[in-house]
């Protein structure tokens, strides 16, 4: 790969890489990274880098999400550099790259664990803003205990089917559903600033929510999401959660498995797509410190259509992170923050 392809702007002494165009290489040659972007191996030379976090021996039922990260990746190929709807270019003033996988042990979650641990540290430890593509949900765990080194406890928007915050899973405190009551106890979270989107389905007694409820976490069942917009819950959140330092936790069975077949433990009755761009678009002016897109299963959805979407909300968080350029519109304010206010 050459400057001339990524783009040889820069910022600060980072360069400001840029994708592959469609129109340079074709979509479907060239060496698969996400969003056509560098491999970089430094953290440093970055402002923001996807972390690939092939893991998949926290799950409770279906395995294969150690696969996810290679399918986003390939999947995000079909996206271009500009978000047409909110007009954010977020390569015109970011350092943006792929910083390849986390060496992820097959063979012992605690290790595997530790070692994501590990890695993340390093990143956040040279100023880059990680967006993590998983891999199982226990992945979460390690990279809120290097946010917590990095910015004392976070605050977190957590959009999943499940709560993830069960005391154990067949007698083992680690694994993809218990991630949140660890967090908890290890003060890793500021429990008066954890939301919860999108959470239903048949619970193992009629209180598994109000574990967190007592907590302080902010519940949002799906039901309370159905036939509405988010745009305003995401105002209470950004009024709520303003200048705190705020994790982004995207599990993507929190859509409907009519949308996103590609995961291990679907719910029925789940966001719309147009939710999940809402809630994403939502974010924007909150101080977001990192992401994690997981629970992507190549082998229930051998298309890629749900990589392709995790890729495509991967692409949405980066668009709303701090110090991304917006271009202003050349239309009259038909977008605001890239929700429609009237049909003109
Ligand atoms: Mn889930
Ligand atoms: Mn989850």
């Amino acid at each position: 790969m050459t400057d001339t392809i990524h783009g040889n702007n820069s910022i600060s002494g980072r360069r400001l890489n840029q994708p592959i165009s469609g129109n340079e290489i074709p979509r479907f040659a060239g060496i698969t990274t996400m969003l056509r972007l560098p491999h970089v191996e430094d953290p440093k030379q970055l402002d923001v880098g996807f972390i690939g976090v092939p893991l998949d021996i926290g799950t409770a039922n279906k395995s294969g999400t150690r696969y996810g990260p290679r399918q986003i990746r390939a999947e995000s190929a079909m996206i271009r550099a500009c978000n047409q709807a909110t007009r954010a270019a977020p390569y015109e003033s970011l350092a943006v790259g792929d910083l390849g996988d986390v060496a992820t042990n097959p063979y012992s979650l605690e290790r595997a664990v530790d070692g994501i641990e590990e890695h993340f540290s390093r990143i956040l430890d040279a100023d880059c803003i990680p967006l993590a593509m998983g891999g199982d949900h226990t992945l979460t765990l390690p990279i809120l205990r290097a946010m917590a080194k990095k910015h004392g406890p976070v605050a977190v928007i957590h959009v999943d089917a499940h709560a993830d915050s069960n005391d154990h899973m067949f007698h083992e405190k680690l694994n993809h559903g218990v991630m949140f009551r660890r967090a908890m106890e290890e003060r890793l979270i500021d429990p008066n600033f954890l939301v919860q989107i999108g959470l239903r389905g048949t619970g193992y007694t009629h209180n598994d929510f109000d574990w967190g409820r007592s907590q302080g976490f902010w519940i949002v069942p799906v039901e309370r999401c159905w036939h509405r917009s988010l745009g305003p819950l995401l105002d209470e959140i950004r009024m709520k959660f303003d200048g705190k330092p705020v994790y982004v936790s995207f599990d993507i069975d929190s859509l409907d498995p009519a949308f996103a077949p590609g995961t291990g433990a679907i719910e029925p009755g789940g966001l719309t797509i147009i939710q999940a761009l809402e809630i994403i678009r939502g974010m924007k002016g909150l101080n977001i410190v990192g992401c994690d897109l997981v629970e992507v299963l190549p082998f229930c959805d051998p298309s890629g259509n749900t990589a392709g979407i995790a890729a495509n909300l991967l692409f949405e968080m980066l668009c709303i992170l701090p110090g991304v350029k917006y271009n202003k519109s050349i239309e009259p304010s038909s977008c605001r923050d890239g929700l429609p206010t009237d049909w003109i």
